[in-house]
């Protein structure tokens, strides 16, 4: 009898899928619309390959942070049209100079999913900017992996849990580790791909949709801007503090997949050689000779470097002018992200969507369990905006 990952701790990458021999594996949704893996036990000959390439049954080297950076790519425009300071954009830039292909996360619109492909040239690097803040699907992505390591190094940029994954089909396909880079992110938890999909097409009542962007730079890159471009240059933007359900759900961890939260790469000890965020504690130890919220308002990333190789990669971006580095103190990092100290906490309104999501769907359910949260987030806002102001005069 196989028996996989709980559904407590599933990430969905898909190794189970992809590494069994007969077809038995295959990818179905649950009453809350997260995938998971389900058995045909007529296909299955217990062969055991889809637990041995299981991450969470095989617990991932993890390594210790060394050093830690703020920065951001020198290409103002990329700087400005990224997540955080364009951090990535210069990896993918350091690949195409080593001649090295990257993966990334590209979103499809119309199947409103986001998924990972293998990036060659210029225009992977534009499609692979900024974080879309859903559940993307891994795909065939470590498969297509094995077939390039053949031929050279590649890159691999993903969450922790999916560097784990792959890094556990590597171990199971004799991937040599040498031929793989793998650079993670912080993150603080993946919603199914159904509710993003449920609420633009409730909310938005658009007949076609030509882009969306959660952090939408007209606005401020470091602003969380659900936005969403449609029918032929309209636009539907809501502010992480608006009343807008996917924006509440996301920011307030109800509507992440089970396993975010007890995420067990959410911790200072990374997965990847090098890792990337946001820089929330960016000048909250030491001093920094700029300013810093100058700096931060045009966009920083966090980079953690955990490896030898990591740090020499991270010199080869500086040595050719693809990022601009300040070395600071590895606290300002460790001590102010909460997700390199432990995994998201449930929020309040966790379990009334569990139970009323299976019958309601998301709409419906945010509508009803979010009804005090949508009254007290523009007001809180509010008063946070007035308080800073008043510091700030002081
Ligand atoms: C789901 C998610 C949650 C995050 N949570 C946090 C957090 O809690 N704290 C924090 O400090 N930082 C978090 N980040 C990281 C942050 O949003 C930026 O991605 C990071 O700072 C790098 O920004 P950048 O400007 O260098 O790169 P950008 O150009 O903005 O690049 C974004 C990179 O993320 C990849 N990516 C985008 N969406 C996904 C996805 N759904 N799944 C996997 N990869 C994806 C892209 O392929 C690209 O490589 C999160 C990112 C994601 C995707």
């Amino acid at each position: 009898m196989i028996t996989l990952a709980s559904k407590k701790n599933c990430t969905g990458c898909m190794n189970c899928m992809n590494s069994c021999n007969t077809g038995a594996v295959s990818m179905t949704k649950d009453s809350l619309d997260n995938l998971y893996p389900q058995i045909n036990s007529s296909k299955c000959i217990e062969c055991g390959s889809c637990v041995r390439a299981c991450p969470e049954l095989s617990q991932a080297n993890l390594n210790s942070p060394i050093k830690c950076y703020a920065a951001y790519s020198t290409d103002n425009n990329i700087r400005w049209f990224s997540a955080s300071g364009g951090g990535i954009s210069s990896v993918y830039k350091l690949c195409l100079l080593k001649g090295y292909p990257f993966t990334g996360v590209q979103f499809d619109i119309d199947t409103m999913t986001a998924n990972h492909h293998i990036g060659f040239g210029e225009e992977d690097i534009e499609k692979f900017r900024n974080s879309k803040y859903t559940y993307s699907f891994m795909n065939s992505i470590c498969m297509d992996i094995l077939e390039q390591t053949k031929k050279q190094i590649i890159c691999f940029v993903g969450l922790p849990c999916q560097v784990a994954a792959l890094k556990r089909f590597a171990a199971t396909h004799h991937i040599d580790n040498n031929r793989l880079f793998f650079v993670d992110l912080i993150c603080h938890g993946v919603p199914s791909h159904e509710y993003l999909k449920e609420h633009i097409k409730k909310t938005v009542h658009a007949k076609s949709i030509e882009a969306i962007t959660f952090r939408d730079s007209d606005y401020m890159t470091s602003k969380f801007v659900l936005s969403v471009k449609h029918d032929g240059g309209k636009k539907y933007s809501k502010f992480v503090e608006s009343d807008d359900n996917y924006q509440i759900g996301y920011h307030n961890a109800t509507i992440y997949r089970p396993n975010c939260y007890q995420c067990q790469y959410a911790k200072a000890e990374r997965v990847g050689d090098i890792t990337f965020g946001d820089f929330s504690g960016f000048g909250k130890i030491a001093p920094f000779e700029g300013n810093v919220q100058n700096e931060k308002s045009q966009g920083i990333s966090c980079i953690i470097v955990n490896t030898q190789r990591g740090q020499e990669w991270v010199n080869e971006m500086i040595d050719n002018n693809l990022l601009k580095c300040f070395e600071r103190p590895l606290d300002e990092a460790l001590r102010y992200e909460q997700q390199l100290n432990r995994p998201s906490l449930k929020s309040e309104y966790r379990a009334g969507f569990e139970q009323l999501y299976p019958k309601n769907g998301f709409t419906a359910t945010c509508n009803k369990i979010f009804k005090k949260e949508k009254i007290i987030r523009p007001v809180k806002h509010v008063i946070k905006r007035c308080a800073k102001f008043v510091l700030r005069r002081k």
